[in-house]
């Protein structure tokens, strides 16, 4: 894995919480986006070289619904970059790691995206993303 890409927070009321990052950057978000088959829609602001993903859920059935009704707001995923998502989904699963979706699908920000379970990774969702060329 090459790097953190970004950090991803479950927020309730995205408009609302686009107002309060922006607020703490000092600078507004830099670019909205809806990913239907998630169910959620996404706002990303940038803090210098790191990338924070706003998240909220479009519908019921939508996991960020899901997290928030369980754990409320807050930190839902941390995602990491890497060159050939492929390798890492089958190094990943020989190391024992729960990979959700071992077909990488299109996810916000023009990248392919597989999540790891977090039971395996401490309780923490992770994300591995793909820059699609
Ligand atoms: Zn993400």
């Amino acid at each position: 894995m090459d790097k953190i890409e970004h950090i991803g927070i479950a927020v309730k009321d995205l408009e609302k919480s686009n107002d309060v990052f922006a607020s703490l950057f000092g600078e507004a978000h830099y670019k909205m986006e809806e990913v239907a088959s998630e169910g959620v829609k996404t706002s990303f602001f940038k803090s210098g070289p790191n990338k924070i993903e706003l998240l909220q859920a479009t519908n019921p059935e939508s996991p960020i619904a899901k997290f928030i009704a369980k754990k409320g707001e807050g930190i839902h995923h941390i995602a990491f970059a890497v060159s050939d998502i492929q390798s890492e989904i089958k190094r990943l699963k020989n190391e024992g790691f729960i990979v959700l979706n071992e077909t990488p699908k299109k996810g916000a920000d023009n990248k392919l995206v597989a999540f790891l379970h977090p039971k395996t990774t401490n309780g923490v969702l992770i994300e591995l993303c793909q820059e699609i060329n």
